[in-house]
């Protein structure tokens, strides 16, 4: 764009999931349209105008309007059950039609955004009188405005996870950048050695890691610093680095800076959101580990908490790599949660997917969605201890229960070869045996 330099000073970016809903808001003559043809694809554009016109050869038939909204909502969830970016031009002032879609994008576990377009009712009653395409009564654009005023202030707490407000201005020179889910990192295709749950095993982890050819770096005191693989292999850590073993810090640290440099990746697990819980001051069960790694950590500084804080705080909850073939997430992930972002697929990501109920030890109830997994990315991850890790349709569960006097083991992608090494100790005692599946907390 070529713009003078003050339209740049005041040129708004507007940050938009690729794969998510956009709802735009707006009084007819707001400008909708306009933007929507500005930013985005034809076919990425739900228009209830255009579908007014489909059912009743009309745009301008309100007596449409119902069917009208039939499609636009069996296109809109047609399209995000393809994870496809999708824009809903309809005035949308009413707060009801807001919960409609935001509900939409939730069912397919996808971000839903808002654009409001707010033009000052002056310049929408100009335009509106210089419209040919469209016949508006007064009355209506008035309550439109009303109903529009009505909720405003409160849109943030819609469901929305952003909500841009423009005026006619912002409106004309504001560009959209598309944001990448933090999931998608199908561009990356290893080699990679996913490593199951540590649980602060530091010393077991550098055992595994020396084994699968890393070389690690140390500081004076002898302590793990780093390791880098001489092929330029990439550690893929399933989370649980911490609580329950004997040196979580250790682990962390090693894992912190093996990530900083490139050397690995980790996603979230129920322990580091726990811990994440802790250090952020809120009251969390001093129990399950977390309070040997806060006990640990007493002796560290307090840069180190905060940097564990804010790599806790930063994991993501699972992704999606090698061109979609490999999906790694801590307790699995079904496949229509593969790359989406929502409450219920972080819970399956963390806790597995459990039934809410609690058995009669106090321990969640799971359900084997990994026996009816179809899908065709192979899914790695931890979380429930097994003796020995066995394949289930293309899934894998890689926690061998180190930290209960197991086994710490790696998955080597593409390989699917498997490595193992003891621990050097029973570093806690599990609750039930570890074939008796459900031990996991
Ligand atoms: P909608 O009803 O909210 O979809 O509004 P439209 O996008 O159809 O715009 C209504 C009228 O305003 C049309 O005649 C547009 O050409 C005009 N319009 C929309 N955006 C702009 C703008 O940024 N600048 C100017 N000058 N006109 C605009
Ligand atoms: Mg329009």
């Amino acid at each position: 764009m070529s713009d003078s330099g003050d339209t740049t000073a005041q040129q708004r970016v507007l940050p938009v999931p690729a794969m998510g809903l956009v709802v735009l808001v707006g009084v007819s003559g707001s400008g909708k349209s306009t933007f929507a043809a500005r930013h985005f694809l034809p076919t990425q554009v739900v228009s209830s105008d255009a579908y007014r016109g489909v059912v009743s050869d009309d745009e301008n038939d309100q007596s449409a309007t119902g069917d009208a909204f039939d499609l636009v909502h069996r296109i809109v969830g047609k399209r995000l059950r393809r994870g496809l970016l999708t824009v809903v031009d309809a005035t949308n002032v009413q707060r009801e039609d807001r919960g409609q879609l935001v509900r939409l994008a939730k069912e397919h576990d996808v971000p839903a955004s808002a654009i409001v377009l707010d033009a000052s009712d002056g310049l929408v009653r100009e335009r509106t009188r210089l419209r040919t395409d469209r016949d508006i009564e007064p009355d209506a654009l008035a309550r439109q405005q009303h109903d529009l005023s009505r909720g405003r202030a409160q849109l943030d707490k819609e469901g929305f996870r952003r909500v841009h407000v423009l005026d006619a201005d912002e409106a004309g020179t504001a560009v959209v950048e598309l944001e990448p889910s933090p999931h998608d990192r199908r561009e990356l295709s290893g080699p990679f050695d996913i490593i199951g749950d540590v649980h602060g095993c530091r010393a077991e982890l550098e055992d595994l890691l020396t084994d699968l050819g890393y070389r690690i770096e140390r500081d004076d005191a002898g302590e793990p610093t780093g390791a880098r693989h001489p092929d330029g292999r990439t550690a893929l850590f399933v989370g649980d680095v911490v609580d329950r073993g004997p040196d979580s810090p250790g682990a962390a640290r090693l894992v912190m800076n093996m990530v900083d440099s490139g050397d690995a990746m980790c996603v979230l697990g129920n322990h580091e959101h726990k811990l994440l819980r802790a250090l952020n001051g809120r009251n969390v069960r001093l129990q399950r580990g977390v309070e040997q790694t806060l006990q640990q950590l007493e002796s560290r500084t307090a840069e180190f908490r905060e940097r564990l804080r804010e790599f806790c705080d930063g994991l993501v909850d699972h992704y999606v790599l090698d061109g979609g073939d490999l999906v790694v997430a801590h307790a699995g992930l079904k496949e229509a949660y593969h790359g989406r972002s929502s409450g219920r697929v972080r819970s399956f990501a963390l806790f597995g997917d459990t039934t809410g109920e609690t058995d009669e030890q106090g321990l969640p109830v799971r359900l084997p969605w990994a026996r009816e997994y179809q899908g065709k990315a192979m899914v790695v991850y931890g979380h429930v201890p097994t003796p020995r890790p066995e394949w289930v349709n293309n899934t894998i569960c890689l926690d061998t229960g180190c930290v209960f006097g197991g086994e710490l083991t790696a998955l080597r992608y593409p390989e699917r070869e498997l490595r193992r090494v003891p621990a050097h100790r029973t570093w806690y005692e599990p609750t039930r045996p570890l074939h008796e599946e459900s031990t996991g907390t």
